[in-house]
């Protein structure tokens, strides 16, 4: 082994200890409480992001400001870190990927290579075996009719950049087919096949460097408007179901060597069986309970994985309800501020915009264990 593959090794391979920084790519609300956990366990935070004001900021030790894809930025927060993790999943991935860095990143780039392109993500999936709707790729208006005549309705999504239902026009029937297209303003696309789910549902679940897998229990998510408003835990699924999600996951995990959270989505169908739609490698809004009703957070699971840690206790102590505070909802803290069981949690954002998630609540109810 030459000294240089040792010496990559050693990065690699690093844990860390208290008092070690963890970099980390974003600034957003994930990123605010990515940090919070870490200094939790006392571990330091540096966030990269554009907005020196940014919603991390509050709670990290320090901003390096400048753009995602700031390559100089980058290696210059690898020389701060004693690791490089991120907060969303449209981290740009050729600066990262030709960045000279100083330190490991954790999960690395497949993911997020995977997980930014629809196509690639449904294809990943399918050679994992795992279910998903059935769907095609649409560079043109006859890839959509082809699509169309053979899936019948569905949706057009467009290939990158969607999230919280962005991006996105239903196809009911033919007639809908040209404005479908024209919606997707001339960008790369995949049309999906109709799922007629039973519930929304997800795993919040984590992969640590040793290979090993924990998960939290299943929640289910109702969504308005593309945009998750609530999780509920316990789904109201059965065992099998939450079963074959978890295994999916961790297939999932497995296939990237991933090392952290992700948040794999799936609907689950009348007859049990589940069909995965998307995974985020990264925590996930759906995941948000864990801080109210579980031993250890998302959050804290996250940070433990890419420091190297072993997996905290998952084992969830109360029944929970997380609400999105979402644009005016805002206006509801007071009433939150007195519910009993309920633990609010802001965002630090001054301006309440329409569709922007200003906090969230979770209301717990405490069962035996
Ligand atoms: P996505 O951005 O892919 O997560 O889609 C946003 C929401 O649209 C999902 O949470 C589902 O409620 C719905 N949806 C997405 N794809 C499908 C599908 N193939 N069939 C039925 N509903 C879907």
């Amino acid at each position: 082994m030459s000294d240089t593959t040792a010496a990559s090794d050693d990065v690699e391979d690093r844990v860390l200890e208290p008092g070690d920084t963890i970099g980390i790519i974003g600034g957003g609300q994930l990123g605010r409480m990515l940090a919070m956990a870490a200094a939790r366990l006392g571990l330091r935070t540096l966030i990269l992001d554009p907005d020196a004001d940014c919603p991390a900021a509050a709670t990290a030790h320090g901003v390096v400001i400048a753009r995602h894809d700031d390559r100089a930025a980058l290696e210059a927060l690898s020389r701060q870190a004693a690791v490089i993790t991120y907060e969303f999943e449209n981290v740009p991935v050729a600066p990262l990927d030709a960045a000279d860095l100083s330190c490991a990143v954790r999960p690395g780039t497949q993911a997020l290579a995977i997980a930014q392109d629809r196509a690639s993500e449904k294809g990943f999936f399918n050679a994992l075996g795992i279910a998903t709707a059935p769907w095609a790729a649409v560079d043109s208006i006859a890839d959509a009719q082809t699509a169309f005549a053979a899936l019948g309705p569905g949706i057009l999504k467009t290939r990158r950049l969607g999230y919280d239902g962005k991006g996105q026009a239903r196809v009911r029937g033919a007639g809908d087919i040209a404005a479908a297209f024209s919606a997707m303003d001339g960008q790369p696309a995949i049309y999906e096949g109709f799922v007629g789910f039973e519930r929304e549902v997800s795993v919040i679940a984590a992969r640590f460097a040793d290979g090993s897998f924990s998960a939290f229990d299943v929640p289910e998510n109702r969504h308005d408007a593309g945009i998750l408003r609530q999780s509920i835990v316990p789904a109201d699924i059965g065992p099998a179901s939450a079963a074959a999600a978890c295994s999916a996951a961790r297939t999932l995990l497995d296939a990237l060597g991933y090392v952290g959270v992700a948040g794999v989505e799936f609907f689950v169908m009348a007859d049990g069986s589940v069909v995965a739609n998307e995974f985020a490698p990264r925590v996930h809004n759906s995941g948000h309970w864990t801080e109210a009703a579980c031993p250890v957070s998302q959050f804290e699971q996250h940070i433990r994985a890419v420091a190297g840690w072993t997996a905290g206790d998952t084992a969830r102590h109360s029944d929970a309800v997380m609400h999105n505070l979402v644009g005016d909802d805002v206006n509801d803290v007071p009433r939150w501020l007195a519910t009993p069981g309920a633990m609010l949690h802001l965002y630090g954002k001054a301006e309440a915009r329409p569709g922007r998630k200003m906090g969230h609540v979770t209301v717990i109810a405490p069962h035996p264990r």
